[in-house]
């Protein structure tokens, strides 16, 4: 139901906690974080982010990308395993997920018919198998297997993805759940309202319908899932906390 990832100099997981608690008024039953600290690690908790916190204080959580999310289940009971972020088969990506993709269970029974197998109930599993799959059927960039993905599949969300092999990059799309960017100097926060951001930068691009972000290397590009680039519109907030 909430969505903070970050990447640049600062501690993610600093920023992403602080943030996720910025949203807790939106409501939630779990909440987790993924963190590229040697590898792409997943960390999740059903209940409080507080509860979450507490499962990291034994963990070196140093990385300066990472994604987390705050569950309001739609699929799948509230637990730890339904919490996000959740996985690609070979583990090298990770999604946070809000909405509800509703042809899950037909891409689901596609997958599990190639071999797949899933750990959570939820339909955002399914969604980060599906892009995995696209990218190793095509041959493509991961940029070009989400923008595939979204043209297939039915429903609402926001999602941020990272990768195990590109630790400068992040990628995200929205469908009818809210994104906001924050664009920093040489760092980028995105999150599901501008909250969790403003205390950092005040220049933000609103994400529109059907949009796909993509961060490589301190640059943010924007195309639509028609593969149509566009040029990405700061806005300047006036906003205090
Ligand atoms: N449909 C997803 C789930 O049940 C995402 C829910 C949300 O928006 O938090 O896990």
């Amino acid at each position: 139901c909430g969505i903070v990832a970050y990447v640049g100099s600062r501690q993610a997981h600093e920023v992403i906690i602080k943030g996720l608690k910025r949203l807790e008024y939106r409501g939630y039953d779990s909440a987790g974080i993924a963190l590229h600290n040697n590898g792409l690690n997943v960390y999740k908790k059903k209940g409080r982010v507080v509860d979450l916190e507490k499962t990291l204080s034994e963990e070196d959580l140093n990385s300066h990308i990472g994604i987390g999310h705050t569950r309001w289940a739609t699929h799948g009971e509230p637990n730890d395993t339904n919490a996000h972020p959740h996985y690609s088969r070979s583990k090298n990506l990770a999604i946070i997920h809000n909405g509800i993709i509703e042809n899950y269970s037909v891409l689901k029974q596609e997958l599990v018919k190639k071999g797949h197998e899933f750990l959570s109930e939820t339909d955002s599993e399914v969604f980060i198998h599906f892009i995995e799959d696209i990218q190793i059927n095509n041959n493509c960039s991961l940029e070009e297997a989400v923008r595939l993905a979204l043209t297939k599949v039915v429903g609402a969300y926001a999602i941020v993805i990272m990768s195990q092999d590109n630790p400068n990059m992040l990628i995200a799309a929205r469908k009818g759940s809210p994104l906001v960017i924050g664009v920093g100097k040489d760092e980028f926060f995105l999150a599901s309202d501008a909250t969790p951001i403003i205390e950092y930068t005040n220049e933000v691009v609103y994400l529109n319908d059907y949009e796909i972000a993509i961060i490589d290397n301190n640059e943010l590009k924007l195309k639509n899932t028609q593969d149509v680039p566009s040029t990405p519109y700061i806005q300047t907030l006036d906003m205090e906390l």
